[in-house]
């Protein structure tokens, strides 16, 4: 692996990928993208040389003309497929601050308190006893931010 290169999987690790350059990253608020991330927009940029260096995605065709890639071991949505190329979860890379968007599409679909969730209050450590009990308890089963040579590292 070298300082450039450009790596990504999902969650468990299954399935990860190398992309030999990044394009342009966008937010999309249509539903489909809602749903598919489950969450209030899908993150995405475009990718070119994408390879699969461990696993395979499985591929939900969610309409005519696009397929999105996911594991279907731990379920997290990997890309966004369509005749004119691919897409990738920015969430989904290693380094995922190297994707900035620069762009919003289908801002029809935008959900209504979009525009303000980074005015929300935060809840930091020492706020919520309880909540940092919990945090501190977490033993994470999420694959490491880098490429690994077995995996699972570690089989519970
Ligand atoms: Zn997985």
């Amino acid at each position: 692996m070298t300082a450039a290169s450009i790596n990504g999987g999902c969650q468990c690790g299954a399935v990860r990928f190398r992309i030999a350059s990044l394009g342009r990253a966008s937010i999309c608020h249509c539903r489909m993208c809602q749903k598919a991330f489950g969450s209030f927009f899908g993150p995405l940029v475009t990718a070119t040389g994408l390879e699969w260096t461990r696993g395979r995605p499985t591929r939900f065709q969610s309409s005519n003309v696009v397929e999105r890639g996911f594991c279907e071991k731990c379920g997290t949505p990997l890309t966004y497929e369509y005749e004119g190329g691919v897409e990738v979860a920015i969430g989904a890379l290693d380094e995922p601050a190297r994707a900035a968007p620069v762009i919003q599409v289908n801002p029809a679909d935008m959900l209504p308190f979009f525009d303000r969730l980074h005015t929300l209050p935060f809840r930091r450590q020492g706020d919520s006893p309880s909540a940092d009990a919990f945090k501190r308890a977490i033993i994470g089963h999420q694959h490491p931010d880098h490429d690994t040579e077995n995996w699972p590292e570690k089989q519970s």
